[in-house]
């Protein structure tokens, strides 16, 4: 019997991750006719990124994941941006560094697996764990209150530039 977790090796998943995530991956790259892409990607967990939930990598095959995801009422969430992240690699495996990174081909990606396609993320809807709250010391209480955002810097690393 084939191991779901055969796509990506195992130096290459975080053990902390659940491994049916490592099953949805395949799932949604073999959907999005890119089912080789895992064989190729790491998936990191940061401690650093404080208001990103993920990050793209797509030059380097790497999705970085905000850790405080693996809070436990987060599961749903660390799922959509998983897949939000490695739809952008998905989509410059398939239309190259030029394309917007929230444009339709990357939003289509998202909606064939069944999650919606959106670039931001409400602070409001963020699981209270998952939201690194300020020190009383360092407190930027402006800034909190503000959505967390999904980047991609696919085109940071783009040849073309831009
Ligand atoms: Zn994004």
């Amino acid at each position: 019997m084939p191991s779901p977790s055969a796509d990506i090796s195992e130096s290459r998943w975080p053990a902390a991750l659940d491994r049916s995530l490592q099953l949805d991956v395949s799932v949604w790259c073999a959907a999005w006719g890119v089912a080789g892409l895992p064989s190729g990607v790491r998936v990191e967990l940061s401690s650093r990124m404080r208001r990103t939930l993920g990050k793209a990598y797509a030059q380097r095959s790497l999705v970085r994941l905000n850790d405080r995801l693996l809070a436990r009422d987060a599961h749903e969430l660390l799922r959509e941006v998983l897949c939000h992240e490695l739809a952008h690699l998905a989509a410059h495996t398939l239309h190259g560094p030029r394309i917007r990174p929230h444009g339709p081909e990357w939003r289509a990606l998202l909606m064939i697996a069944g999650h919606p396609p959106r670039a931001t993320i409400p602070a409001c809807s963020v699981p209270q764990e998952v939201l690194r709250q300020p020190t009383p010391r360092r407190r930027r209480a402006r800034r909190t209150r503000r959505v967390s955002f999904l980047r991609a810097i696919v085109r940071a690393f783009s040849p073309l530039g831009r």
